[in-house]
């Protein structure tokens, strides 16, 4: 399911930018809450979402995941992030930022009393959907900010690879990134 059309069916909500209130997207307000997140928790660019998950006060580990469709998980009561070790290290860093994405939407950073582990599979497959969907838009927009990616777009002529690796993301991250911001349809 395309993120605009799982997103846009949910209420619109009030935001308050300089003093005034204003009707924002979920979409747009998860973009808003993700630069949040990077402002305040990171000090490097290209984004370093270890960095950022350490600073939420979430430890992260690599483990060795048989299943190929599992991704990560979170334990929100521990605080614990667990990252599949057999994934690629571009797809463990999108992991760690999706993972992050339910800490911060799901939680609202609180923990809960008892160990809940929420398993992000690959391919998005019940209602946990909207969850997934979710957490996915948070990770893009966490890693490739819009104003960044829109510069690094330019500054490589247009070409992907060169701009995934100006970014550190991994091309088909940056490629859905991209078609969400409208950039490829020149
Ligand atoms: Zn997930």
């Amino acid at each position: 399911m395309r993120l605009k059309n799982c997103l846009s069916r949910h209420l619109k909500t009030l935001y308050k930018k300089e003093g005034v209130m204003i009707v924002i997207s979920p979409k747009e307000q998860i973009s808003l809450i993700a630069d949040d997140i990077r402002t305040k928790y990171s000090t490097s660019f290209p984004v370093n979402v270890i960095e950022i998950a350490n600073n939420l006060g979430l430890k992260v580990y690599t483990y060795n995941e048989k299943n190929p469709n599992i991704s990560g998980m979170l334990n929100a009561n521990k605080k614990e992030i667990f990252i599949n070790e057999n994934d690629l290290p571009l797809r463990q860093k999108f992991s760690i930022a999706h993972e992050i994405g339910h800490w911060v939407l799901d939680y609202k950073s609180i923990a809960p009393q008892k160990d809940i582990f929420e398993i992000s599979y690959r391919n998005v497959i019940s209602k946990q959907e909207l969850k997934e969907v979710r957490a996915n838009h948070f990770a893009a927009c966490l890693i490739m900010p819009e104003e960044e990616t829109k510069k690094a777009w330019a500054l490589n002529n247009y070409d992907i690879d060169d701009t995934a690796k100006y970014l550190s993301v991994s091309r088909s991250a940056l490629t859905f990134r991209l078609d969400n911001l409208g950039l490829l349809n020149e």
